[in-house]
């Protein structure tokens, strides 16, 4: 089965009735950059930068961050990478960061970012000039709300003057209710969005991201449903593509409401690219939408796995 989806890999990611979705991956390595690559994604919908630093005792300094990213740049010339800037969080603080550390509670994602404006600009820094030669995108996690979009344009535009290299598209992760509840005037200022599934669902669920409970099907409930369909049609509103990060993008009864939801590209991982593209080759954009126009008003994310089963459930 798998080499008969891996065959699929020159086709489009295209539905039956011709609807063209973005397919690309998400990366943390240069092993899986030329994974990603080798699959046939379209580019780099999430590089997660904080990963190689998770046991550091102190703030990667702007060569660090040069050591990890350039390896994985090199395997993407020419290709579009959409680098997520340093993202510590709950479920991922370096030792530096925890609670009694030097550095003590800072708070977390974004806001621990621009309350360290010195660290968040070695990074932008290292990242304009190890992506020089790719499509650069530069993402943001964790946005709440316009300020914070602003202050990160500011700091961009510093490193971009410090290096000499233009500014990228700055865009967003809409992972926060705050974000979706603010979505149409982010969705004026910011490039694009990517929708973080993980973390969005959780919040709108009040899920520990660490407990079972917290599963990527998560994501089929009618409230995620609501908010990604308000996300959608903000970013739309003003022009702008939604992609979607999280581990739903890759989920069998996600994908067709994500489709539906209008969506404009899925980003997963490397070794789920063929199957996310054969499954979309055999679903139908009407269909999706179809089913979406049901699942909004049902009540529970087992209804809504029931709904995708009966309507939309293409076997590969
Ligand atoms: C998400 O929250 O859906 C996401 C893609 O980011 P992370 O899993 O790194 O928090
Ligand atoms: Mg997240």
């Amino acid at each position: 089965r798998r080499e008969a989806l891996a065959a699929e890999r020159d086709l489009p990611a295209e539905t039956l009735d011709r609807h063209g979705v973005g397919l690309q991956a998400n990366v943390a390595t240069a092993a899986d950059a030329r994974a990603a690559v080798s699959a046939g994604a379209d580019g780099i919908g999430l590089l997660r930068t904080e990963l190689p630093f998770l046991s550091h005792s102190a703030w990667p300094t702007q060569e660090q961050h040069t050591a990890v990213l350039v390896p994985v740049m090199r395997a993407l010339v020419g290709r579009t990478v959409t680098a997520r800037t340093l993202d510590f969080a709950d479920d991922k603080l370096p030792p530096f960061l925890l609670p009694g550390a030097e550095h003590g509670r800072i708070g977390r994602g974004l806001p621990l970012m621009l309350a360290q404006p010195d660290a968040f600009a070695d990074q932008l820094r290292s990242l304009l000039r190890a992506g020089a030669e790719t499509d650069l995108r530069i993402m943001i996690p964790m946005v709440a709300d316009l300020q914070e979009l602003r202050a990160c344009r500011r700091l961009l535009h510093r490193a971009a003057d410090d290096t000499g290299v233009a500014a990228p598209p700055l865009g967003i992760m809409v992972e926060l209710s705050e974000a979706v509840a603010a979505a149409d005037d982010l969705a004026r200022e910011a490039d694009f969005f990517s929708i973080g599934s993980n973390d969005l669902t959780c919040q709108i669920l009040r899920l520990d991201r660490r407990s079972p409970d917290a599963t990527p099907a998560m994501a089929a409930h009618p409230a995620v449903l609501n908010a990604i369909a308000t996300t959608v049609a903000a970013a739309h509103r003003h022009g702008k593509r939604v992609s979607v990060c999280g581990d739903a993008a890759a989920h069998p009864l996600v994908v067709p409401l994500l489709l539906g939801l209008g969506c404009d590209s899925l980003s997963v991982a490397p070794s789920a690219l063929d199957e996310v593209r054969a499954r979309i080759r055999r679903l139908s954009s009407a269909a999706c939408s179809e089913l979406v126009g049901n699942a909004l008003s049902r009540e529970t994310a087992l209804d809504v796995w029931q709904l995708v089963r009966d309507q939309c459930m293409p076997s590969l």
